[in-house]
């Protein structure tokens, strides 16, 4: 089985710092790092799985038309706005998805700061216009009263950080979406993110959840965004690449 790789650079719907779209080649880089090597942790060799089909920066968000295809795709970011063209267009070939969403943030605004495409606002873009049937969120940690009157608007099923059981494993149909915003990750765990919220997942904790996913539903695309190497660049690096290959193994499982 082969795994599309994709890097979109973008960064420009981000509210607070910029710098995201420097990071897809330091995700293939600490992927491909000799400290490293490409078996999971359940025995699979990622050797030649991975098609890479390199970096894309787009000039403007409209521009944002990912590769797609049968074939399961994983895309590094990049802010979280890219979320919403990307599960536009898996969504056009696979129809309306199951999501699930690891962030410390719900991002289901309306408009933010007057940009209703602001990488705080995907996923009111997605469930607004029909391409998910369903939409679970891990990890949360900010949610103020517009965001959780938009997440029950929405029927969004939401896990918060406060709640979460080290035991929880959810159950999907499928076609699955996974969206893996790093900042649901401890600052201890990831520290080059955009916002620092402490109180989040340990990255092992976030590696439970997706190897529970293994020989469940079809996993048909990923992203792993909201890296922002211009704070920190090497842990995240390797913690981003650590959950990219736990993805890729819970794909090939199905
Ligand atoms: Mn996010
Ligand atoms: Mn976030």
């Amino acid at each position: 089985m082969k795994i599309g790789l994709q890097g979109i650079r973008y960064d420009a719907h981000s509210s607070h710092l910029r710098g995201a779209a420097d990071a897809p080649p330091l995700i293939r880089e600490a992927l491909h790092s000799a400290s490293a090597n490409y078996w999971t942790e359940h025995g699979q060799d990622l050797t030649g799985v991975f098609e890479d089909r390199g970096d894309f920066a787009p000039v403007s968000y409209e521009e944002i038309v990912p590769v797609t295809a049968v074939t399961p795709f994983i895309y590094l970011g990049g802010d979280h706005s890219i979320t919403f063209p990307l599960v536009r267009a898996v969504s056009e070939v696979h129809g309306p998805v199951e999501i699930l969403h690891f962030d410390a943030h719900p991002d289901l605004y309306d408009e933010f700061e007057g940009n209703r495409f602001s990488h705080a606002c995907p996923f009111a873009r997605i469930l607004e216009s029909g391409l998910a049937s369903r939409l679970v969120q891990v990890g949360i940690r900010t949610a103020h009263g517009h965001q959780r009157e938009q997440a029950k608007r929405f029927g969004v099923e939401v896990v918060e950080m406060k709640d979460f059981d080290d035991d929880w494993i959810p159950c999907f149909k499928g076609p699955l979406y996974i969206s893996f915003d790093l900042d649901c990750l401890d600052p201890a765990c990831a520290p080059g993110v955009s916002h620092w919220e402490p109180g989040g997942l340990t990255t092992r904790q976030a590696l439970r959840v997706i190897q529970s996913l293994r020989g469940g539903a079809q996993i048909v695309a990923a992203d792993i965004v909201e890296f922002n190497p211009h704070v920190e660049a090497k842990l995240t690096a390797m913690t981003a690449a650590k959950i990219l290959k736990e993805i890729a193994a819970a794909m090939m499982t199905h």
